[in-house]
């Protein structure tokens, strides 16, 4: 972890109020303006004559590199990860998703069409494999047919060396000599023997010696192979934990699209940022081309609500609307207590959007969990009438067949 600014200053003369206290030698107005731009890396920490050793090597050892970060292509990055949980901040480039390929293989052609055309969507995000890792010898060729596919490859060709490891010991071992022969771009592959706790406790040991102790043979991120010799239910098993912990590249063994949709899914789950939630574009939504009588819904732009209801809405055998207020990605409640769904900001997109112009009928139906606003929005909107509808969207097929 980086210093934060307020454990720089303790160290500084202005906090214990000693010689030199905000004498501006640094160039900042005080020492606290100094440690915040330290902490942030925007001042030299020998500006400062009166920074103390002890801060000297503690800024040291905290400004090592976790765990460097290696470009697999022109937009595939590895690695990069400084935090053991995502709940410390987040995390930063997602598990990479490779399959095996053997070069040679009379069917590559065809397999690789396979892989580099499937594509899944959820909450509104695409997701393609990212990587063939290639065995064999026809390296050349095959790679510059994945290229052309938009496939990252990773195999004996690239300019980064894979340094392999049967266990931990081992690993650290081959990557220190990798280090010491003048190795820069390194990933580590751990061997996987088919015991994944095993695995999944050496994955722990090494992000812990990279994210907390900075211990350099194991700052690269770590790439396990999952070998094809057992049944697809162990090997989703085993994708979906080394996923977790905490492999930054995971090998498949075989392309197969009931596994990918699966270990796709939870990687969206590990890799979306709390801080920042998935939304989907404010505007009007229109479902099974619906007419100018249409019942008219409303919510906010958080993701998962409004796949929620547009699943609903999709499934009905008639047509809707769904006006989706802009809320910073946030539910219905939690934008309420936000103050992002206000009666004026939904009278205002309401007016925006230009319902009024889309739609003859004149009522708007709310999310169930805002029934206590609709006096409020009723107020603010008097054109529309405003009619609380259900809490969950699965109720909502059902409350507008009753009309
Ligand atoms: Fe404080 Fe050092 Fe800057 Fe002086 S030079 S103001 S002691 S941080």
């Amino acid at each position: 972890m980086s210093l934060t600014g307020m454990q720089i200053f303790k160290y500084l003369p202005g906090a214990k109020k000693a010689e030199g206290t905000n004498c501006k030698l640094c160039g900042c107005p005080t020492c606290m303006a100094f440690a915040l731009k330290l902490a942030k890396k925007q001042v030299d920490i020998q500006t400062c004559p009166h920074v103390p050793q002890e801060l000297k090597e503690k800024f040291s050892e905290a400004s090592k590199t976790q765990q460097h970060e290696i470009k697999l292509s022109s937009t595939l990055v590895t690695g990069g990860e400084n935090v053991m949980y995502r709940h410390d901040k987040t995390f930063v480039n997602r598990t990479v998703i490779a399959i095996s390929l053997d070069s040679n293989d009379k069917d590559f052609d065809k397999k690789l069409e396979q892989i580099s055309n499937y594509c899944i969507e959820r909450i509104g995000e695409e997701f393609k494999v990212d990587a063939i890792y290639l065995t064999g010898t026809n390296l050349e060729t095959a790679a510059q047919k994945a290229e052309a596919k938009g496939l990252a490859v990773i195999s004996t060709l690239t300019p980064y060396t894979i340094v392999k490891g049967d266990d931990l010991d081992a690993l650290e071992q081959n990557s220190q000599s990798a280090l010491n022969q003048g190795g820069k771009d390194i990933i580590l592959e751990l061997g996987y023997n088919g015991c994944l706790q095993q695995t999944v406790q050496e994955l722990t040991l090494i992000r812990r010696a990279a994210i907390i102790k900075r211990h350099e043979p194991l700052t690269y991120p770590v790439m396990v192979k999952i070998p094809s010799d057992t049944d697809i239910l162990k090997i989703t098993a085993a994708a979906s934990v080394l996923l977790c912990r905490y492999a930054n590249i995971i090998v498949l063994p075989y392309f197969n699209a009931a596994l990918l949709s699966a270990i796709f899914t939870l990687r969206q789950n590990i890799y979306t940022n709390p801080q920042k939630p998935l939304q989907v574009e404010a505007k009007i939504y229109e479902f099974n081309e619906p007419d100018k009588n249409a019942p008219v819904l409303l919510t906010t732009n958080f993701a998962l609500t409004y796949f929620a209801v547009a699943a609903e809405l999709e499934s009905l055998p008639f047509g809707s609307y769904l006006v989706v207020t802009p809320s910073d990605g946030m539910s219905v409640l939690t934008a309420w207590s936000a103050d992002k769904f206000t009666a004026e900001l939904v009278a205002r997109s309401v007016e925006n959007f230009g319902l009024a112009q889309k739609v003859n009928t004149r009522k708007i139906i709310i999310p169930g969990l805002l029934s206590h606003m609709q006096d409020e929005l009723q107020e603010a909107m008097p054109q529309w009438e405003i009619v609380t509808g259900t809490i969950e969207a699965c109720q909502i097929p059902e409350f507008l067949k009753q009309g």
